[in-house]
C-alpha cells in the first residue's frame, strides 16, 4: 500500500507540483504565432493565410542555417570532437543555469546560426527570436570572451523575460515605438549588469565597452547611447556597487584582485585581456 502511494505521489502528483511552478509564456507558441499573424495581416490589410505563407516562407528559408546546440553536442559526441563538444556543452549549462535563475520558460532554446553572410534571423552575434522562442548564437560569437558571452547571455535572456510579461504582439507594437525601443535594450544591460555578480567579471565587461568606445567615432558613441546600452560611464557605476566578497570561480585565486581596479592602465587592461579566457563560462555564473 505504501508502495502504491509513494508511486501515485511520484507519478502523478510530483509533477503536477512541479510542472505548476515552472515560468511559462502566457500562451503556447502556436498561438502567438496565429496572434502576430493576425496583427500584421490587419496591419498590411492582406489576407491571415497570405501572411502565414510568407512568414512560413521565411522560416523554411533559414531553416538549414540553424541547429539548436543541444543537437550540435550530440553530433560532436557521435563524431568524437571532444574540443568542440565541451564548448557548446559549457555553453548551454551556463544558459540552462541562467535560465533557470531568471525565471525563463524551459522551451528557450539555445540555437545556433551558421550563416556567414550575417543577413539571416540572427544579424548579430547574439539575438533573441520572438517568433521561435528561441537565442541565437552566430558563429563569430566565439569572439566574445567568456565573461562577455554571460554578460550578452542574460542581456538577451532579458528579452525573453519581456517577452514573456508582454506576449508578443504587445512587443512587437511596443517595438516600434523608438523610445520604448531603447528602454528594453536598457533594461536588458542593467540586468546583466546587476545580475554578473563579480567585481572582476563587470571589469572585462567594462574594458570591452571602453575599448568599443575607443575604435568609435563620438557620433557612432551617441548613437549607441540612444539605442538605450549602457555606456562605460554608467557600467562604473554598477561596477561601484559589486564587493570583492563576490568573486566568481575563475577570480576567486587571483592573488591580488586590487591590481586588477587599475582598469584604465594599460597593464591592467592587459591583465584583464589575457586573464578572462581562465576556466570555464560556467565558472563565472556560479
Ligand atoms: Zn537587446
Ligand atoms: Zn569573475
Amino acid at each position: 500500500m505504501r508502495k502504491m502511494i509513494y508511486l501515485f505521489f511520484s507519478i502523478i502528483i510530483l509533477p503536477v507540483i512541479l510542472y505548476s511552478n515552472e515560468p511559462k509564456f502566457q500562451k503556447s507558441l502556436e498561438q502567438e504565432f496565429d496572434d502576430v499573424i493576425m496583427y500584421y495581416a490587419a496591419c498590411k490589410k492582406q489576407s491571415f493565410e497570405n501572411v502565414k505563407g510568407h512568414m512560413l516562407a521565411r522560416k523554411q528559408k533559414y531553416a538549414s542555417t540553424l541547429s539548436s546546440v543541444d543537437e550540435i553536442i550530440k553530433n560532436c559526441k557521435k563524431n568524437n570532437k571532444k574540443d568542440e563538444e565541451d564548448l557548446f556543452l559549457d555553453l548551454k549549462i551556463t544558459f540552462d543555469f541562467l535560465k533557470k535563475k531568471m525565471g525563463i520558460a524551459r522551451e528557450v532554446d539555445l540555437v545556433f546560426c551558421d550563416d556567414p553572410s550575417l543577413q539571416g534571423p540572427c544579424g548579430s552575434l547574439m539575438s533573441y527570436d520572438l517568433h521561435d522562442r528561441m537565442v541565437y548564437i552566430h558563429q563569430n560569437f566565439w569572439d566574445l570572451s567568456p565573461t562577455n558571452i554571460v554578460f550578452t547571455m542574460i542581456h538577451e535572456l532579458t528579452h525573453a523575460q519581456q517577452h514573456m510579461r508582454k506576449g508578443s504582439v504587445n512587443f512587437i507594437i511596443e517595438g516600434k515605438d523608438k523610445a520604448y525601443r531603447a528602454q528594453i535594450e536598457r533594461e536588458a544591460d542593467i540586468n546583466a549588469a546587476q545580475i554578473v555578480n563579480c567585481p572582476l567579471c563587470l571589469k572585462v565587461v567594462l574594458a570591452h565597452r571602453l575599448s568599443e568606445e575607443a575604435l568609435s567615432t563620438d557620433h557612432q558613441n551617441e548613437k549607441f547611447r540612444k539605442l538605450g546600452y549602457l555606456t562605460s560611464d554608467q557600467l562604473r557605476n554598477y561596477l561601484q556597487q559589486k564587493s570583492l566578497i563576490n568573486l566568481c570561480k575563475v577570480h576567486k585565486h587571483f592573488e591580488d584582485p586590487d591590481v586588477w581596479l587599475g582598469l584604465d592602465t594599460q597593464q591592467g587592461r592587459e591583465m584583464i585581456d589575457q586573464e578572462d579566457y581562465e576556466g570555464t563560462i560556467f565558472d563565472r555564473v556560479l
